[in-house]
């Protein structure tokens, strides 16, 4: 393009623009030396058929869940090779999602959404059926095919998390949206359709049933003793230390004293804080060093990439318990050997009821020895 490229200022939103079939686009950059920000954002050159209908979810009033029915996804792409991958920057033979011929960071309505394109009221709990509103975005990571998160510069990883602050505050003021959850699913063993490394955003019109189970123990926690469940969970932690990963000053990294997975790593912030949007530029900055501490202690474990799925918990947008609630992340993966991956079966997948393999002191010491402390290479507070 002729358009002068100016480079990104810190403070400077992101470039917008919209897909063929309407679908919005956003490019974050690094603000650093990552690639120019454009004056305008490349148009989008292909046809489109039109975006599908929103899906429709019902109600199982057994469990009190929703239950999105997006039949649509059925004909999404699915492992395609790289010369075909959709998230690739686009070049002179072939258009694909991102019509940049580079980026740093590009987020973008799903083509084949779970919830979404309408928007509108959060349903209510006595309906049987309701259209599956909201919306998912696709969070491409780099431009680079082959990368990974663990392996993107810092400077890159606080341009993804400033690109999920944003994403986390914009779409919480959609009207209807109930929650915001951030997650990358990584590896094809657990479910993933494209390599090329990407995450999601989900804005969901209910709140998840996880997220409100942890809300109701810390209600109950609160009316029992009058603590803070997050905070003294966190604690307990800290008084113990073995099950502690990485310490900074404003975040701590261990795994659970009752982890399910072999492999479970959660990263809490110090203070109840609901949600990304709502954390301090230090408390950004100093996450974003920890969760690549974390991602590269898993990836050191094996000489072959580990699947995993780091899932962002957030405050459902209006709930009553929301500044009672601590954002955090759970990194959880199956692989419990080199060669070996648990499978949840019937106790787990049926009942609910978990059997771990791995005792969480010895995960956390393994972990802990891939590395130096997180403290001492970043400077922080060991
Ligand atoms: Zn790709």
């Amino acid at each position: 393009m002729s358009v002068p490229a100016i480079h990104s200022e810190p403070d400077a939103g992101p470039l917008r623009t919209h897909l063929a079939d309407g679908r919005e686009l956003l490019y974050f950059f690094d603000e650093g030396a990552g690639t120019e920000r454009p004056g305008a954002a490349p148009a989008d050159s292909r046809i489109l058929s039109p975006r599908p209908q929103t899906p429709l979810m019902r109600y199982d009033p057994l469990l009190g869940e929703w239950v999105s029915y997006a039949e649509h996804r059925q004909t999404r792409t699915h492992l395609p090779p790289a010369s075909e991958c959709p998230l690739c920057p686009s070049g002179p033979e072939r258009a694909t999602e991102i019509p940049a011929h580079g980026y740093d960071v590009a987020v973008f309505e799903n083509r084949f959404p779970a919830f979404g394109p309408g928007s509108g009221g959060s349903p209510d709990d006595s309906a049987a059926a309701a259209p599956a509103a909201g919306r998912c975005e696709v969070v491409a990571f780099a431009a680079e095919h082959d990368a990974s998160f663990a392996g993107l510069s810092l400077e890159r990883a606080r341009t993804v998390m400033r690109a999920w602050v944003h994403r986390t505050a914009e779409l919480s003021r959609i009207p209807g949206v109930a929650q915001v959850s951030i997650f990358e699913n990584r590896g094809a063993e657990i479910g993933v359709t494209l390599h090329h490394p990407h995450g999601q955003i989900y804005a969901y019109p209910f709140a998840t049933p996880r997220t409100l189970r942890q809300l109701e123990s810390v209600q109950a926690y609160k009316e029992e003793t009058g603590g803070e469940l997050f905070a003294d969970l966190l604690a307990r932690e800290l008084r113990d230390g073995s099950r502690i990963v990485a310490r900074g000053k404003l975040w701590t990294a261990y795994v659970p004293y009752a982890a399910r997975m072999p492999l479970e790593v959660h990263v809490v912030p110090h203070r109840n804080v609901p949600d990304l949007a709502s954390l301090t530029d230090e408390e950004q900055d100093e996450l974003s060093g920890l969760y690549l501490d974390v991602l590269r202690r898993i990836e050191g474990l094996y000489p072959t990439p580990t699947p995993y799925i780091a899932a962002w918990y957030q405050a459902p947008v209006q709930h009553a318990g929301r500044n009672s609630y601590r954002m955090h992340l759970q990194v959880t993966s199956p692989r419990r050997a080199e060669n070996k991956l648990k499978y949840l079966a019937g106790s787990e997948a049926a009942m609910g009821a978990f059997i771990a393999d791995v005792s969480p002191e010895e995960t956390a010491s393994r972990l802990r020895r891939v590395l130096p402390p997180f403290g001492i290479r970043t400077g922080g507070k060991a």
